[in-house]
């Protein structure tokens, strides 16, 4: 009777488990024999990434690496599937045209690739998957179901250009595998860019979803998706569903519009426009830039929170330039100043509680006998450039872990690690091994 019940208990935590989070195939991480020529191209955001590392095993370690990186023009984020793939593939052929004598590709052998493709994809072997939903602005209806691996290597074929994807990764997937590269101790990755997610290793019997053989490390990779948690603990506020209902993925990826950097500066742009509506905040008239979505950016704001001028010139100067207020007294500046600080750390709080809750599933938020490291992988230009953003993380981390455990706990910030992470993982499943 009790293994009844228990089996029915597991099925209800499995439901209400039901959520979003992927395995992603990656059973191993890279042991550091990696050899070889690879490539590694990051879709995910504003910019993708082209990179190319020449890998000399357990001695070598990485011998050289080039990478180059092309912003992707607004329209074809919205356009058509071969558009935007045709785009990538002609900026990657161009890429590995410039390749010098530095990098060798051994006889007769074809060039390797990683695909970091940072959207939920519903992966179904190591090197392929399909496109659950686009997100972080990204808006193409035909992608969407299709294979991205398929995707990508037909605009390949049609710029002539010999090469296999091996792997497919998400960035955290990425930077955790590059994380694991460089210190032993990662145990996680978070990325806090134009959107979010994080990644951790989980034992493979611990995984009700996986009915698969289980790998023989005893590991899989688990891809969260945490960007699309939702739960009526994670208060919002009437900006926050203004902002949801108006976006481009309506009801999805809750907790990434309340943290991400993509999503920060248009909430404290509907915060102002509401004080300019109700309190004449920038006089009597609404500025009219002031009612644009997406006007104020995440560097914008950012400016503005870090200005430790007395006269708070650069938050005058933005509020100009970005918005076109002019002649702002400095009680209205400040007023800006901590609209800008209230949405930033809620969002940098709100991003440490997600972490915080990686390490109490990993059972690393108790004072521990073993005095092990616990190293997370962090990327994101949020995260690198938004100081005040990364700091109250780090303080609200240390308060909800206290002083014992999270001296033992570190933030890496692993500056691009998933372009080297991919093509890792790339080598790790080369069609040559
Ligand atoms: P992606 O997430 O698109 O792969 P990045 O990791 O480089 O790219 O992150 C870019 C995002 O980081 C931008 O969309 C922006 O929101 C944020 N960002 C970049 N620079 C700054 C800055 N100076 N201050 C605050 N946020 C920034
Ligand atoms: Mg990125």
């Amino acid at each position: 009777r009790h293994g009844r019940r228990d089996a029915r208990r597991a099925r209800l935590r499995g439901r209400q488990q039901a959520r979003d989070d992927h395995i992603s195939y990656v059973d191993s991480l890279p042991s550091g024999q990696e050899k070889g020529l690879f490539y590694a191209l990051d879709l995910g955001g504003t910019n993708f990434r082209v990179l190319r590392v020449q890998l000399g095993g357990k001695e070598g370690r990485v011998v050289k690496q080039e990478c180059d990186e092309i912003s992707i023009p607004a329209h074809l984020m919205t356009g058509t599937s071969q558009e935007l793939f045709d785009f990538i593939a002609a900026a990657l052929a161009k890429f590995v045209a410039s390749e010098g004598e530095d990098f060798h590709l051994l006889e007769g052998r074809q060039r390797e690739l990683g695909f970091t493709f940072s959207f939920p994809v519903k992966q179904s072997s190591i090197a392929s998957g399909t496109l659950i939903k686009w997100t972080k602005g990204f808006s193409i209806d035909e992608t969407v179901g299709a294979d991205v691996v398929a995707e990508l290597s037909s605009a390949l074929d049609r710029q002539g250009l010999d090469m296999k994807v091996t792997a497919l990764v998400n960035d955290t997937i990425g930077t955790l595998a590059g994380g694991r590269y460089d210190d032993n101790d990662v145990v996680a990755a978070v990325i806090l860019g134009t959107g979010t997610n994080a990644a951790y290793v989980e034992r493979a019997n611990a995984i009700p979803k996986w009915h698969g053989l289980l790998p023989k490390s005893g590991d899989m990779v688990i891809n969260m998706e945490w960007g699309n948690f939702r739960s009526s603990h994670l208060p919002l506020t009437e900006f926050d569903q203004a902002l949801d209902a108006e976006s481009l993925n309506p009801g999805e990826q809750i907790y990434e519009k309340l943290i991400s950097g993509m999503y920060l500066g248009e909430i404290v742009r509907r915060v102002l426009l509401k004080m300019t509506e109700e309190a004449s905040l920038f006089g009597d008239d609404i500025p009219p830039k002031l009612k644009i979505p997406f006007i104020l950016r995440t560097p914008h704001m950012s400016m503005m929170h870090h200005d430790t001028s007395p006269d708070l010139r650069t938050v005058g100067a933005k509020l100009k330039d970005v918005l076109g207020i002019q002649g702002t007294s400095l009680k209205t500046r400040r007023l800006v100043v901590d609209v800008c600080d209230i949405v930033a750390k809620r969002g940098a709080r709100l991003a440490a509680a997600g972490i915080h809750g990686v390490l109490k599933k990993l059972g690393r938020d108790i004072p521990g006998s073993d005095k092990h490291r616990t190293v997370i992988a962090m990327d994101g230009g949020l995260y690198e450039h938004y100081t005040i953003f990364s700091e109250t993380l780090e303080n609200t981390l240390r308060e909800m872990l206290g002083e014992e455990v999270s001296s033992s706990v570190v933030i890496k910030l692993a500056n691009d690690g998933s372009g080297i992470g991919a093509a890792l993982l790339a080598a790790a499943h080369s069609q040559y091994l």
